[in-house]
């Protein structure tokens, strides 16, 4: 009885400081009103390049400086704190890498 008591709390007190999982982040959605301001596509191959005539057909989130490190098709944004953009996308504050902003 005393064994399976002191078991019992142990697993209680493991679960209780084990950090929780952190909830994936949501993908954003092309029409947030901060996103739609910025002309956010989540695929570049449909950014409107009248529209946009700066675009150079190359730029991606992937390649742009305010996107999180790493190789992850879904990264967060510094433009859009609580929430990850695709890779494949693109809006018009786009910056190279590696200028400081
Ligand atoms: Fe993508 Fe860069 Fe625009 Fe963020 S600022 S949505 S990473 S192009």
């Amino acid at each position: 009885m005393l064994r399976r008591l002191l078991a019992a709390t142990a697993a209680i007190t493991a679960g209780a400081t084990r950090p929780a999982a952190a909830a994936p982040l949501p993908l954003l959605d092309e029409t947030d009103p901060v996103a739609v301001s910025l002309g956010y596509v989540a695929n570049a191959k449909r950014v409107d390049r009248r529209k946009y005539p700066a675009y150079d057909g190359r730029q991606t989130c992937a390649s742009c400086a305010l996107i999180a490190f790493g190789t992850a098709v879904r990264r967060p944004c510094t433009l859009f704190p609580g929430k990850v953009v695709l890779a494949t996308g693109w809006c018009r504050s786009w910056q190279p890498k590696g200028r400081k902003a």
